[in-house]
């Protein structure tokens, strides 16, 4: 990546880069199998952190290059996404309209109202609840409404996981190239939450034009059928490689998905998901959340418990954020 092309596209500054890359001694010592390494983009620095700060700083930055004055974002009720695209929102000066589908059935006032919801609203974004069939219509009817109305709208995907947010994760990926360098160990195993595929895709399309090898396991915590987050992956590196790549490489890389661990389905923290949260924050004073981050560690953990991976290996989590969720999910550590 000498001289890649993506380097020269207009960027808006967002987050602390680059995040922490930490050793989990004690998880490590507990388990008694590879070294565990943590990269904390939970500290990404954008209002409680997480993975979409990366992806904004090109989609903000497209925005305001395009003269755009209002956002418009998606995602479900307690979205991540939400929250952070809603603060960046802010520092760039820009109107945030978040369109939030009930997806996850709670009758729980917290999920309705706390978390994400809470922080959404501080942070100056204008919320549209709708039925996740009604989603689409509403958004179209939005946008319609809001240019008669005079603004210049600019569209964030779901998870701002188009090409373009994905490259996020490229950036990431030679961070990562640094770190492990610096630390001395072998980038061979990376684990993270995988849902609107862009953190995947960029990670995958960033470690192949930069030669590195690293098998990259996305946990799946979404999608009912893995066979769409596979693809959607897929089609992602494919569109990644044809706009921004430097060298094209004669093997597109190996999309790894993993369903073992989504439990009864998103927003659904599951038994071994908790537990792995409890284990760590007990551990190692590491908070993970249950929809997203919680999962791929309780991944991770049974991952080295089945004994997958060589002692002598270094396995690398990425933290992707998610922990303004738990208070919302405070019943389930009670
Ligand atoms: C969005 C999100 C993910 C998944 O990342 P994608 O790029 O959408 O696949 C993982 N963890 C957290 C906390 C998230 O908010």
């Amino acid at each position: 990546m000498s001289n890649p092309l993506w380097r020269d596209l207009p960027r808006f500054e967002l987050g602390h880069w680059p995040t922490p890359l930490e050793p989990l001694e004690r998880l490590s010592e507990e388990l008694g199998g590879p070294r565990i390494w943590v990269k904390r983009d939970d500290c990404s620095g954008l209002a409680f952190g997480g993975n979409k700060t990366r992806k904004l700083e090109f989609l903000i930055g497209d925005a305001l290059a395009k003269g755009a004055d209002t956002v418009v974002t998606f995602g479900a009720v307690q979205s991540n996404h939400a929250r952070q695209t809603a603060a960046a929102c802010a520092k760039a000066g820009l109107a945030c309209h978040q369109v939030l589908s009930r997806q996850v059935s709670s009758s729980d006032a917290d999920y309705e109202s706390g978390g994400n919801i809470m922080l959404g609203h501080l942070l100056h974004a204008e919320q549209h609840f709708v039925a996740p069939e009604d989603a689409t219509q509403y958004s179209k009817n939005l946008l319609a409404e809001l240019k008669q109305n005079g603004r210049q709208t600019y569209v964030v995907p779901a998870g701002g996981s188009n090409a373009l947010g994905a490259l996020g994760y490229a950036v990431c990926a030679q961070e990562l190239q640094q770190q492990t360098r610096q630390a001395g160990i072998e980038l061979a195993h990376v684990i993270h939450a995988s849902s609107s595929a862009g953190t995947q895709a960029g990670l995958l399309f960033g470690f192949d034009q930069l030669g590195i090898s690293a098998e990259v396991m996305g946990i799946n915590v979404y999608h009912p059928d893995p066979a769409n987050l596979h693809a959607r992956v897929q089609t992602l590196v494919a569109e990644m490689t044809t706009l921004y790549a430097d060298k094209q490489s004669n093997t597109p890389p190996v999309v790894n998905v993993n369903h073992a661990y989504i439990g009864e389905g998103y927003g659904q923290p599951t038994e071994a998901c908790v537990e792995a949260i409890r284990l760590v924050a007990s551990l190692e004073g590491l908070l993970f959340d249950p929809v997203y981050s919680g999962k791929a560690l309780a991944a991770m953990i049974d991952q080295v418990t089945l004994g997958n991976f060589r002692d002598a290996e270094d396995v690398l989590l990425i933290h992707t954020g998610g922990t303004p969720v738990l208070h919302v999910y405070r019943q389930q550590f009670a």
